[in-house]
């Protein structure tokens, strides 16, 4: 075991195989790296590991495996950055960083032995700058952050939804072949009063723990409505989407709530695209299709949302009747340098085709990303790339400059 005379970011080489590991540690010091060797797996895990340090994991080892170690540092909280390397074939080394990524493990990249020097280098080079970056922003992170003080309280969302503190953001959605605008997202922020923009998933997952949701939806869809209005007297010709939930699909009078909601705010149903994810489906499904089918035939579309991650897909996919196929944005975000999540988009487009229903792919936040979904035929397209979720004034003169 040699040590490192770097101590931020620590590069740890975890391999059985001496001579690999010293190849590597050789490597990585011609780019003045230095590197600590453990070939035994259970002497790492006795290893002062921390989040900014990177760990060079092969998968095969005796003792405990890489799979074993990375799910005793989950389960102690220890996230560093992950290279994986392995001598099996690249869909072991997929599906391993697949299975790190649940834990909320961070792989940031896979090497398949044997490996080239130059393929190595230009990895660990630009990781370990990666690394540094990342500790910095977080030394000059406010102290409240840093301390994840943002955590917003059950109590504190109720007030928030009297104190009407939630705010709408409208994401626009543009079709890939012809680029001319074809709807927009409804995203829910909260302007907390202190803690300044809070994003869904600081405050839904709450929301769902304690059966909010009903509650949520309905303050969602009156801002969303009053929004719309200012939308469409703009004379803007848009359609919306709006975000439904797990418990919002359980309540069989809603399609007739929904609705009379429009009705009496003078809003056609067909400018309307209600999302709901495949795991929302999970429960009840007589009574969810139920919802569904009366929700389509009172003209309002229906997307099925995050799809690809969810379960039972394709049985949902036959049994509901949508009229749009979210492509999940992992699948999208990877599409570029993973064959694997364009062979899944693939199927998706063509499963889409086949049923007769719009594909979106939503995470399109790079020109290669959006060139690449293009080629596919994915018809729209959502993302950073095309403009980040906005208020509605900003979004009104979005279009307007299009
Ligand atoms: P979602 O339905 O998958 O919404 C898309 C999310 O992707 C949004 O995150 C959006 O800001 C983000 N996004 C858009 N373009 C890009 C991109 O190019 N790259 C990346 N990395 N991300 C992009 P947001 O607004 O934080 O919402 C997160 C989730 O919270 C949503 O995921 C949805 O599940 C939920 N959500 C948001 N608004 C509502 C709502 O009004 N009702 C309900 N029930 N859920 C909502
Ligand atoms: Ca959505």
């Amino acid at each position: 075991m040699s040590t490192p005379e770097n101590s931020l970011c620590k590069i740890y080489i975890v391999d059985d195989d001496d001579q690999q590991a010293n190849l590597m540690q050789a490597m990585a010091k011609t780019i003045k790296l230095e590197t600590e060797i453990y070939t035994s797996s259970i002497e790492f895990l006795k290893a002062p590991v921390n989040a900014h340090d990177i760990v060079i994991l092969d998968l095969q080892m005796p003792e405990k495996d890489g799979i074993e170690i990375m799910r005793e540092l989950a389960s102690l909280n220890i996230t560093p950055s992950f290279i994986l390397v392995s001598g099996f074939d690249e869909r072991v080394l997929h599906s391993a960083k697949q299975l790190a990524e649940s834990k909320q493990l961070n792989v940031v990249s896979t090497l398949s032995k044997p490996f080239k020097a130059k393929e190595f280098i230009t990895i660990i080079k630009k990781t370990h700058a990666d690394c540094l970056e990342k500790y910095e922003q977080e030394q000059n992170k406010p102290l409240d952050i840093k301390n994840n003080n943002n955590a917003a309280s059950i109590e504190e969302l109720k007030l928030a939804l009297r104190k009407h503190q939630l705010v709408i953001y409208f994401q626009p959605q543009v079709c890939f072949n012809t680029g001319k605008l074809h709807g927009a997202e409804v995203l829910v922020r909260w302007q907390h009063p202190e803690k300044g923009i809070l994003l869904p998933d600081q405050f839904i997952p709450l929301a769902e723990k304690h059966e909010l949701m009903n509650l949520l939806t309905e303050e969602i869809l009156m801002l969303a409505i009053k929004e719309y209005k200012t939308v469409i007297a703009s004379e803007l010709d848009v359609k919306i989407s709006i975000n439904l939930s797990a418990q919002n699909v359980n309540d069989l009078s809603m399609p007739e709530k929904l609705e009379g909601l429009l009705k009496y705010n003078n809003i056609d149903p067909n400018a309307i695209v209600l999302e709901i994810t495949e795991s929302a489906l999970m429960h009840k499904v007589s009574d969810s299709l139920d919802i569904l089918n009366r929700l389509r035939m009172k003209g309002f579309s229906l997307s099925i949302d995050e799809f690809g991650t969810g379960y039972s897909s394709l049985v949902k996919l036959y049994q509901a009747p949508f009229t749009e196929l979210k492509i999940d944005k992992h699948f999208i975000l990877s599409s570029v340098a993973d064959q694997d999540s364009t062979a899944i988009i693939k199927i998706c487009i063509l499963l889409a085709n086949e049923l007769k229903m719009k594909t979106v792919a939503e995470g399109v936040e790079s020109k290669e990303i959006s060139e690449h979904l293009q080629s596919l035929g994915c018809s729209i397209a959502q993302g950073n790339y095309i403009a980040k979720p906005m208020p509605t004034d900003e979004f009104i003169q979005w279009v307007k400059n299009m």
